[in-house]
């Protein structure tokens, strides 16, 4: 079969020299760079560059701007109402610490003076970075993690997670889709469960972002969260979304510049909205690829992309399923799921062979896939595995890559067997 993918002249690591015969399955790690990305970061850098928010002149004031205008856009991409709703940082990871430490921190200082007894509620599919930073709180606070269990197919227990939340939960942290899973949770039902008994929520969108269609209103998520680098943007770029009555009450995540109405050695005030918990200087150049990022994945159409990424996440599945040695982690949604999202990631084993052995045959075939516990260890060991490879798909990827993706596999089982 040949499908040839429409967009990947644009990402110009494709006609290197360099990397001749790429073929590149490791998009949810990160997501490789469209021409126009890279050239609005080098634009901005070279012709409008100045620190933001806080020079008088005209070249300070319209770095501010772009920043400004960002918050926009990003709160525009995700449904949210404004962009003081958007909080720029460094990625998911930080923006999910932020929230530990400026939101549910708090919560159980306050819980834990009144004597009350508090929990945490994660599922058995987070990152770690959907984790750790919960653990770190739960064992500071003498709390208790709770792990909602997974059911075959990967998504989670929901009636397992209503048994999990009650008026002692101070927040549910779920991710939109798994890194290593792959796919969709229905994080409005799960987002709907926990607001009925006043549970605040953090949604990791991570993963999710790249098929657009995000909207917190609906999900009714407090807080989601994502990184650029995972929408053809630059890395060093996260935002945090957060219903707009939490971050007067939340406290600054980390202490500088730019975030205080006074400052006095005795006291400080803070000012309110997003700025407050973005001290120092902006990633300007980041925020302006993330902004072009998603221009350049609107004018490709959302349509066009969530078309094109089904076929070809159904002809990876189908491919792969065709493979006697193949060992998917989870149950693969196929045939019964054509026509909804299907995953653009799979991860599985090769009856027999290590992950890493695997990924080495591929790499010398110029395949570049992931092996490993993709910094999801407890997944790993709540499927009883130590570890996977995990392919996952971008919109330069066509037909030709799972040929070669499939051929590399052969390759691989033959020579280790
Ligand atoms: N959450 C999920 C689901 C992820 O896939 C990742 C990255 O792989 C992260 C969080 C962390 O993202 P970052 O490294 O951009 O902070």
């Amino acid at each position: 079969m040949s499908i040839i993918s429409p967009w990947k002249q644009d990402f110009p690591i494709f006609s290197t020299r360099a990397y001749p015969r790429l073929c590149y399955l490791d998009s949810a790690a990160t997501c490789l760079t469209p021409k126009h990305v890279a050239d609005a970061i080098y634009h901005y850098q070279c012709y409008a560059h100045a620190n933001s928010h806080k020079g008088l002149y005209q070249l300070s004031a319209n770095v501010t701007e772009i920043v400004e205008q960002a918050r926009e856009k990003v709160a525009h991409f995700l449904g949210a109402n404004s962009g003081q709703q958007i909080i720029f940082n460094s990625g998911t990871t930080e923006a999910l610490n932020l929230v530990a430490y400026s939101f549910v921190e708090p919560l159980l200082i306050k819980a834990q003076q009144q004597e009350t007894a508090s929990n945490i509620v994660i599922s058995a599919a987070e990152h770690h970075a959907n984790l750790l930073p919960w653990q770190r709180l739960a064992q500071q606070y003498q709390a208790e993690l709770r792990v909602v269990d997974l059911m075959p197919d990967g998504t989670l227990n929901i009636e397992h997670l209503r048994s999990l939340l009650d008026s002692e939960t101070r927040v549910l942290a779920v991710t939109h889709c798994s890194n290593v899973i792959g796919q969709y949770e229905d994080v409005q039902q799960i987002c709907q469960l926990a607001s009925d008994k006043k549970i605040a929520t953090v949604v990791d969108g991570a993963q999710a972002v790249a098929r657009g269609a995000v909207d917190v209103n609906a999900i009714g998520c407090d807080f989601y969260v994502f990184s650029a680098h995972k929408l053809y943007g630059p890395t060093g770029c996260g935002v945090l979304y957060g219903k707009v009555e939490h971050f007067d009450n939340m406290r600054p995540y980390q202490l500088g510049g730019g975030i205080i109405s006074s400052v006095s050695y005795q006291q400080s005030e803070f000012i309110a909205g997003p700025l407050k918990f973005e001290p120092g200087s902006h990633n300007v150049a980041a925020i302006v690829g993330l902004v072009e990022a998603i221009d350049y994945l609107n004018d490709l159409s959302w349509h066009d992309i969530n078309h094109y990424l089904n076929d070809l996440a159904f002809y990876l599945q189908q491919s792969l399923q065709e493979l006697k040695y193949f060992k998917p982690l989870v149950k693969l949604p196929l045939p019964e799921y054509k026509g909804v999202t299907l995953p653009t990631l799979t991860s599985f084993q090769i009856k027999g062979v290590h992950c890493h052995d695997v990924a080495s045959i591929l790499d010398s075939e110029d395949i570049a896939v992931r092996a490993g516990h993709h910094c999801a260890q407890p997944l790993h060991q709540f499927f009883a595995v130590n570890s996977t490879i995990r392919a996952s798909l971008g919109l330069y990827n066509d037909y030709s890559d799972i040929d070669r993706l499939v051929a590399g596999l052969d390759q691989a089982h033959q020579l280790m067997l």
